[in-house]
């Protein structure tokens, strides 16, 4: 998953060869001496090659230099004075060098780092508990680009618990808020009972203070879910008649103490959450079946039904969290019956790129980072969305995001920052 390169990653001058190095390998490639280099310089005269192969070489000599008389006792003393004042000067001149891109090196990744950690945007090392996430880290972003005319908004880095995204699985608890007032009860909206008749509920939910109530999930999708079970019903012959055969709300919102007990009582391993990690303690999260007509079987959807909702479910916000497709991923082994709402611009993109929400939570940080320089930009129907992930500051308690003016929302991922989404 990780294909964006760090933009920052340093490249510069750190393994350049020193100069000397290049000078010795043309040496012992044998280019003439002298062609492009001091005469003499680097070289002994006569120490690699026989003074005879060297006249035939070089038939014409200048006179006067240094390598007229190689066999002579006062020329060779000279020569050999000359030669250790060359060697020394390039011994000196190969430190300096090195000490000067050893310098340069120091000052760029001093730079490097200080644009780094000043910036505003720092990731943390979050995993979803499948792929390790691989720590970028961006600078702040021009703007003016994509991002003209954002200003921040702060929100407390606790909110990455919150939201329509957030990732609970074996890895990531949900975080239980102080109260249940983000929660409404199924009963009496609409489609529900025979009198209009779309569906029905199971056993609700008896809360730790001995109140009981019917199947409840969070306030704001419940008309999504009312209006797919409604077209579910027009669609399916099966589904007819409510007298004969009916959809059937078997579980939503669960407290800490229902999965509890449902996991000591776990007939199956790999189907239950163990507490604290199902995505039902989120009221995003409803598992569906039918009731058969006269008798008191439950039954799973039927292959048509099934088929629906499957591939519907996006168009109202939700996707079919657990399949064999991704059972090595997100811990839990298929579950046909079991949706989650996530919103209608990610649960489409999610289907269509077959992504589950392990998946999507990476491909968001690594991919549509704010610091990137490309939000994703999808298009469901008529509607343009523009969204992004934005990581908490693991410096400060509060985290200043980057928004647009109006028309956006907020999400935590539950792991390590915030997605944005944006509509048009
Ligand atoms: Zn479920």
């Amino acid at each position: 998953m990780n294909n964006t390169p760090n933009p920052n990653k340093n490249t510069g001058g750190a393994q350049r060869p020193a100069q000397p190095q290049v000078n010795r390998n043309a040496q012992a490639a044998g280019r003439p001496a002298g062609a492009q280099r001091p005469a003499g310089a680097q070289r002994p005269a006569g120490a690699q090659r026989p003074a005879g192969a060297q006249q035939a070489r070089r038939p014409v000599q200048p006179q006067g230099t240094q390598n007229k008389a190689p066999n002579g006792k006062k020329g060779g003393k000279k020569n050999k004075d000359f030669i250790l004042t060359v060697l020394a000067l390039v011994l000196v001149v190969a430190l300096a060098i090195t000490i000067l891109v050893c310098c340069i090196k120091a000052i760029v990744d001093t730079v490097s780092k200080n644009n780094d950690t000043t910036g505003s945007i720092v990731t943390t090392t979050g995993t979803t508990g499948t792929t390790a996430a691989t720590d970028p880290i961006y600078p702040t972003p021009v703007p003016g680009a994509w991002n003209e005319g954002f200003t921040t908004i702060s929100r407390n880095n606790n909110a990455i618990h919150e939201g329509d995204l957030i990732l609970v699985n074996g890895n990531y608890a949900y975080q239980f808020p102080e109260n249940r007032s983000h929660l409404d009860t199924l009963y009496g909206k609409t489609g529900h009972g025979s009198s209009g008749g779309v569906f029905d509920l199971g056993i609700g939910m008896t809360y730790p203070d001995g109140t009981e109530k019917p199947i409840e999930l969070s306030k704001h999708i419940i008309s999504n879910l009312t209006t797919m079970l409604s077209e579910m019903k027009a669609a399916c012959p099966t589904l007819a008649s409510y007298a004969d055969r009916h959809l059937r709300i078997v579980s939503g919102y669960r407290t800490l103490e229902k999965q509890q007990t449902l996991y000591e009582n776990e007939t199956v391993e790999g189907l239950t959450a163990k507490p604290g990690h199902s995505e039902h303690h989120t009221g995003l999260t409803f598992d569906i079946r039918v009731k058969e007509k006269d008798n008191n079987n439950i039954l799973y959807l039927n292959d048509t039904e099934q088929a629906w909702i499957t591939e519907n479910c996006a168009k109202y916000g939700f996707i079919l969290r657990y399949t064999d497709d991704n059972k090595d991923i997100t811990g839990i082994l298929n579950e046909d019956w079991h949706f989650r709402y996530v919103g209608v611009a990610h649960a489409s993109y999610m289907v269509e790129k077959d992504l589950c929400l392990e998946e999507y939570i990476d491909f968001l940080r690594e991919n549509h980072h704010y610091g990137l320089d490309e939000p994703l930009n999808y298009t469901v129907g008529e509607t343009e969305y523009t969204i992004y992930y934005f990581p908490a500051s693991v410096e400060n308690d509060t985290t200043n995001i980057y928004v647009p003016a109006a028309n956006y929302e907020i999400s935590g991922n539950n792991v390590d920052g915030f997605i944005v989404t944006i509509t048009k």
